[in-house]
């Protein structure tokens, strides 16, 4: 795990393994040629990019929260799942507290629940924005999805409904998860989307989830991903994010950046720049 102090907050990024996807994924509405000439630049040539499962954990002193979960065992032929395995030596599962979902994405939830619907973080509660479990977990949604034959349905199922009697569900008026630790919504990627503010003292990060899946995106906020429900939302969000990471002593963390995703955001002539740690 790579650990950040916050203040008096230990943070942790944690490797949930990585896999390869497309480059048109990653960026469909690009000229090919500027998309080549970008990965280029990040040591990326080919058809195919590495994407990477970075998990965080908050230690606060008083609880161990975690961000996301990763793919757990959903990710066949070896990738992901092994955010139990990864986790600090001291800090079992049984010792999370609070799990937050930035989106209803597998990849972030898979980790929650085993295959025989037990819940993975036996003492957790749970939290995730209300218009995202509204968008996919409601009633109303579960009938949507089952009309469209939609397989989130059965995920939606599985991996989520055994968490409703634990979830709080945050909002605008309510986003906060626990001291130093609050929510913003960052819509466009899914609609109830968020991001996640860490601070304590001077310092901050940013933890940004999906709202930029590879650092490409931080040059050209133009370029949306393949699965972006709302193109001009996301790259309102990701102007609006990459804005408040340059304030001093901020971190940013992008969840599916190159491991451990984390890095200072600074301003450049035209734009922003990405500097990993
Ligand atoms: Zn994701």
């Amino acid at each position: 795990m790579y650990k950040l102090s916050i203040g008096r907050f230990d943070v942790y990024s944690i490797d949930d393994d990585a896999s390869e996807g497309g480059v048109e994924f990653l960026a469909p509405n690009a000229d090919p040629d500027e998309r080549a000439a970008a990965l280029a630049r990040h040591g990326v040539t080919g058809d195919k990019v590495q994407i990477s499962y970075n998990p965080v954990l908050i230690d606060t002193g008083r609880q161990k929260i975690l961000i996301d979960a990763g793919w757990g065992q959903w990710l066949e032929k070896g990738d992901g799942g092994r955010y139990h395995g990864n986790l600090h030596d001291a800090i079992t599962a049984a010792d999370i507290q609070l799990v937050v979902l930035t989106h209803a994405h597998v990849d972030h939830y898979g980790g929650l629940v085993g295959e025989n619907g037990e819940l993975l973080f036996p003492k957790a509660s749970y939290m995730m924005w209300k218009g995202e479990w509204d968008d996919w977990a409601s009633d109303e949604a579960i009938k949507r999805l089952e009309a469209e034959q939609n397989p989130r349905a059965e995920l939606v199922r599985h991996f989520l409904h055994p968490l409703q009697s634990k979830l709080t569900l945050l909002t605008e008026d309510n986003p906060e998860i626990a001291p130093g630790v609050t929510a913003i919504h960052a819509p466009g990627h899914t609609m109830g989307h968020m991001a996640v503010r860490v601070a304590d003292g001077d310092d901050v990060l940013l933890i940004a989830a999906d709202a930029l899946l590879h650092p490409i995106h931080i040059k050209r906020l133009d370029w949306h991903f393949g699965n972006d429900v709302d193109h001009n939302a996301a790259q309102a969000t990701r102007e609006r994010l990459l804005s408040s990471a340059c304030a001093d002593n901020t971190w940013f963390h992008a969840y599916h950046f190159a491991y451990p995703g984390i890095g200072r955001i600074t301003r450049t002539g035209d734009g922003y720049r990405f500097v990993a740690v």
